[in-house]
Order: structure tokens, then sequence, then C-alpha cells
């Protein structure tokens, strides 16, 4: 069985054939961190964990970088006083790094949130502008990039004399592109419209500015991905991953990058996610179009008539294969709640089957099994996979009601294959459905005793117990009524 992946670049599944067999050196594009992380961001970013879980449990020793944007992601108007984090800053009076660092904060709790695991490496833009410099310093040295206004820019037209192809990911024609480009950003300092922005002068206003060959200013956002990409995964790497959103001008930008440095294109593959979307629309905070992952998980939205714990959602997402687009609803929802928990049930199940080694079952393993690895190699098939899986669910009911038989060994097989794929690579969390139920007996306990300690002037026991369960985020609230608490 072989790997084959879709390659954004072809336009075809391909054999997977990495640069070192046995290791993948995979990138994908991480947050701005301007603003709270909406269901449509983390769809992507799980889409990528799946792969990146996947790509493990096939055996690849795999290096997962994703940044984070940090500085220089300008608005669509392209004005440089518009930068996502100085507009923030004003917004919420705070420094840009009190916004960046709030934003990351809540990026990285969403995604624990999903179970999704941490890349290898997460660098951020900040972190990496002398390497931005000195790459915006080797493009002018051959000839790729000039310099206006304190600003730098990167000549599209000469990478394309020289035989490049910009446009070649996102299957732009160059004419057409300079055809229909407005000069918003660069405002009459580029050769070209479609030219872009490797260094951007800082107007008096702009707070995010760093010193530079070319006077203080902040790198383009294009720039940082190829800047961290090759210093931790070299100058040609296996993966590079994002939302299908990024192919241009981002990712496009990025490969023209890659070939004016070194003479070689810098990804085999692009991988590029689907988007996710509500009432059929894109979803995105400019439209208002969005639901925070927070709002789904409490319930306090008008779109979901319930709550749903972020496995289900989890379950939702990867029932939909990651190149196709997926429309969130409450319908969606309640049915991959239902399939969620005939899963779970059958895995319990499954603990107490008692094996039968003389009878043949209709079952067959072996062949079960090929299919599920078939599914995962045919370009990271997770709903084919899923269904796959409701096959053994089957057969799970089937053994419990005395319809089917499994030998031992074959019992601590399918025990261990199921687990594998349910909770390793798809990564899913099984809930105790009794879970909330018993936190709340245990809490009842503890405010029990705290009053007793209080009633026999016991403080320092009374106080103890209040602040231990504040540090663990559960707060208590004295009232009229007695002590109640909430969870933050
Ligand atoms: P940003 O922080 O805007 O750079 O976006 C982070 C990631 O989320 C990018 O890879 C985007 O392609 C992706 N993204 C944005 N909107 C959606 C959506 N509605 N569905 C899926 N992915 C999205
Ligand atoms: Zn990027």
């Amino acid at each position: 069985m072989q790997l084959k992946l879709y390659n954004s670049l072809t336009g075809e599944k391909e054999i997977f054939k990495p640069i070192l067999e046995g290791n993948v050196g995979m990138y994908v594009c991480g947050p701005t961190v301007y603003s709270n992380v909406h269901l449509g961001n983390v769809r992507t970013f799980l889409s990528f964990d799946f792969i990146y879980r996947t790509l493990m449990h096939l055996g690849y020793k795999v290096r997962y970088v994703r940044n984070i944007t940090d500085a220089g992601h300008l608005t669509d108007d392209g004005n440089v006083d518009n930068d996502r984090f100085v507009k923030q800053t004003r917004l919420e009076k705070l420094e840009p790094m009190e916004i960046v660092q709030k934003y990351t904060v809540d990026f990285h709790k969403v995604l624990e949130m999903f179970n999704l695991l941490p890349p290898n490496i997460e660098p951020t833009a900040t972190g990496h502008i002398v390497e931005q410099i000195e790459l915006t310093q080797k493009l002018i040295e051959r000839g790729f990039a000039y310099e206006s206004n304190g600003s730098v820019y990167f000549d599209v037209l000469e990478y394309n004399k020289r035989g490049l192809n910009y446009g070649e990911l996102s299957k732009r024609n160059i004419e057409e592109l300079f055809a229909n480009t407005r000069d918003l950003d660069g405002q009459g300092e580029k050769k070209n419209p479609q030219d872009f922005a490797l260094w951007k002068k800082a107007s008096p206003a702009h707070i995010m500015r760093w010193n530079s060959p070319w006077g203080e200013g902040f790198p383009g956002w294009h720039l940082e991905c190829t800047a961290m990409s090759t210093k931790y995964l070299g100058e040609k790497f296996d993966i590079h991953g994002g939302g299908m959103d990024l192919k241009f001008p981002h990712h496009e930008c990025e490969i023209a990058q890659g070939k004016a440095c070194n003479d070689i294109a810098p990804v085999n593959y692009w991988m590029h996610a689907n988007m996710l979307t509500m009432n059929s629309q894109r979803m995105s905070k400019s439209t208002g179009n969005y639901i925070l992952p927070m709002q789904l998980v409490t319930g306090e939205n008008d779109f979901f008539e319930k709550p749903f714990h972020p496995s289900i959602v989890r379950f939702c997402f990867l029932q939909a294969h990651y190149r196709s687009v997926l429309d969130i609803s409450n319908d969606a929802m309640i049915a991959s709640e239902k399939g969620f928990i005939r899963l779970m049930e059958a895995m319990k199940v499954l603990n107490s089957i008692t094996p039968d080694n003389g009878k043949q079952s209709e079952f067959n393993l072996q062949e079960w099994k090929n299919k599920c690895y078939d599914a995962l190699n045919d370009d990271f098939n997770s709903p084919i996979l899923i269904a796959h899986l409701f096959e053994a669910v089957k057969y799970i009911f089937a053994l419990n009601d005395g319809k089917e038989t499994i030998s031992s060994e074959d019992l601590e097989d399918l025990k261990s294959t199921l687990h594998a794929f349910i909770f390793d690579v798809l990564g899913l969390q099984n809930i105790e459905e009794n879970n909330n139920e018993k936190l709340d007996q245990t809490l009842k306990v503890l405010i029990e005793l705290r009053n007793q300690a209080r009633k026999s002037k016991n403080f320092d026991l009374s106080d103890q117990i209040r602040d231990k369960l504040l540090a663990e985020g559960i707060e208590l609230k004295d009232g009229r009524d007695g002590t109640t608490y909430v969870l933050n």
C-alpha cells in the first residue's frame, strides 16, 4: 500500500515520495493572531492535524512546523496604517505584543480543546526578522527585488522573464493578473501592480517597526513563511499546507521567493484544505458569518439548538474529506453526535466480548483492516475510514448479540486497531457521559467540607479549599442561598 496525496500544484493524486526516506518535513501556515480564531480556521488546522497524525501512524517521522503570524499581515485594502495588528491595537487599547499574546493564548486553548497535537516547531514572524531581512537582501542581490521609497518589492515581471512561472500554483495567467490588479498596496512605488512587498516602510503612526538596510519598517506577510520554512525544513521540503484561500497570492508568492532565492522549487507537495461554510456561505469574520469554537461548545449562539462536545465537532469535521467543502448545521451536528455515541458505545461493548476460537466469522478482519488503510493511503480519506469503522461497529454489536464470533487473537487485534484509528489517527476523545455529574458531586462534597471548616473556625483550611479550587479554574461563590461554583 502506497500513500497517495493530491498535489494542488499538479492537480493530481500522486504517490508520496519523501525527500528523505521515512521522514516528512511539513509546513502549515498558522494563524494571524490579531483576533479570536473562528470555527472555520479550526477546520483547516484540524485537517492538517489529521494528516499529521496519519503520517505518524503510517510510520513516518514528521517534522511539523506551523508558524504564528504576529506581524506584517495587512488588511485587504493594503493600507500600511491598516496593518491588522496596528488596527486591533487601537481598537482594544493594547500594545501590539499584548494583542499577539492574547490571541496566541486563545488559539492554543482552542486547538487543545479539539485535541490537536502541537506542531514540533511553532516559530513566529517577529522572531525571524533577521532571516527575513537576509532573504530580502538576497533577492535584491539576485535581481529579483528592488527598493522603492524605503520599501522592497518582488519583481514579478523579472521573475517571469527568467523563464520562471508566476501563477503556476493558482493557474493564473500573468497577463491577466496585470490587467486585473488595482494598485492599492504600494501607491505608485511598484514597477508593476502585481509586484508584492517583501519589506514595507513604516509610516510614522505604524508602531510595529524594525530597523533594516532600507530604514524602519516591517516584513511582508509572504516572506515570513519562506524564511521560517527554509530555516527549519530546508530549501526544499516535502509538504506545504494551508487553507484553500491561501493558494493565491500567499503560496504563489512563497514559490516565487523560494525559486528566486535558491533556484529550486521549495515544496514537493502543496496541500490545500477546503473551507467550512455555514448557511452555505464561507465562514469568515469580515462577513459576520461565523461562530467562535467556544460558542458551539457552550451552546451560547443563535445557530445551534444545543451545545456540542469538542470531540463531536471534531468527528463532524472528519466526516468530510479535507478537500471537500463542509457546511456545518444543526442537523449535521446532531447526526455526528449520534454516530459518535454509537462508535463509543461499540468501544465499550468490545471490552465485554468473549472470544470463541472454534467458530469461523463472516467478518474478515484482515480485509477490513486493509480497507481502512486503503482509505488513509488514498489522500487521507477520513470519511471512508469512518464508514469502515462503522462496519466494525455493526460487527461488534452482532458479537454482543451472540450473532457473530471472534477468535481471541482477532479480538485483541480488533481492539488495538480500532483504538489506534479512533483515538490516535482521528484524534477523538471518549466522553464519559457522567463526567459532569461526578464533578458536580465532588464539588458539592468539597463545598460541604469547607462549610464545616468555617463553622469550626478553621479558616486556614476553608481558605485553602477555596484558593486551591480557584487555581484549578473553579470559583466558589458565597451567596444568600449557600455556596455555588463557576467553572472558568
Ligand atoms: P488566518 O488567520 O486568516 O491567516 O487564517 C488561518 C487559516 O484558516 C488559513 O489557513 C485559512 O485558509 C483558514 N480559513 C479561513 N477561513 C476558513 C474557513 N471558512 N474554513 C476553513 N478554513 C478557513
Ligand atoms: Zn504562510
